[in-house]
């Protein structure tokens, strides 16, 4: 019975996400001149981790943050590489800098780091592996960075998603 209400409760939720979707509030932009080069730098992070997945944020055409998943080394199942650059670049420079900001990120931001990126206030995100690319080789959380967007309208984050994906796809072995 009551395992039977939560399935109920399951899809009525999916519905109304649907439903959302369909209002495409998502800002969903096109990608730009320089996102490949920012992008192979996400990728060059990617590569130096055990789990393949890296990131760089970039203002005004500087980098001023990188990280890679440190799951493993850090003993942290929350170091994901947006989370590690998204640390780095605030002890670097604090929050107030992260405004005007774009995340190049290898993978689609999971759920956790697409909450870190919109409180953070970031202005831009840009992947290459979709989540629905990732799942196909390792376990992951599958919901997109344009759903938990479309769910925080008080966002005004734009999202190109698939640059440089073949690549990203064969960081993993
Ligand atoms: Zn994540």
């Amino acid at each position: 019975m009551h395992r039977r209400t939560l399935l109920k409760g399951g899809a009525t939720l999916a519905a109304s996400t649907l439903v959302l979707s369909s209002d495409a509030s998502a800002r969903l932009s096109a990608a730009q001149p320089g996102d490949e080069t920012f992008m192979k730098l996400a990728l060059t992070e990617a590569a130096e981790a055990a789990f393949p997945f890296g990131a760089v944020i970039v203002k005004n055409g500087q980098v001023l943050a990188r990280g890679h998943n440190r799951t493993g080394i850090d003993h942290d199942p929350t170091a994901h590489g947006e989370m590690v650059a998204i640390r780095a670049f605030l002890a670097a420079h604090g929050p107030e800098a992260l405004k005007g900001t774009t995340l190049y990120t290898s993978g689609e931001p999971c759920c956790m780091c697409m909450g870190a990126i919109i409180w953070c206030g970031i202005s831009r995100l840009v992947f290459a592996a979709s989540v629905t690319q990732i799942t196909t080789k390792l376990d992951q959380i599958a919901i997109s960075s344009e759903e938990v967007a479309n769910k925080a309208l008080f966002s005004p984050i734009e999202i190109t998603g698939g640059v440089m994906a073949d690549d990203a796809m064969r960081l993993f072995k």
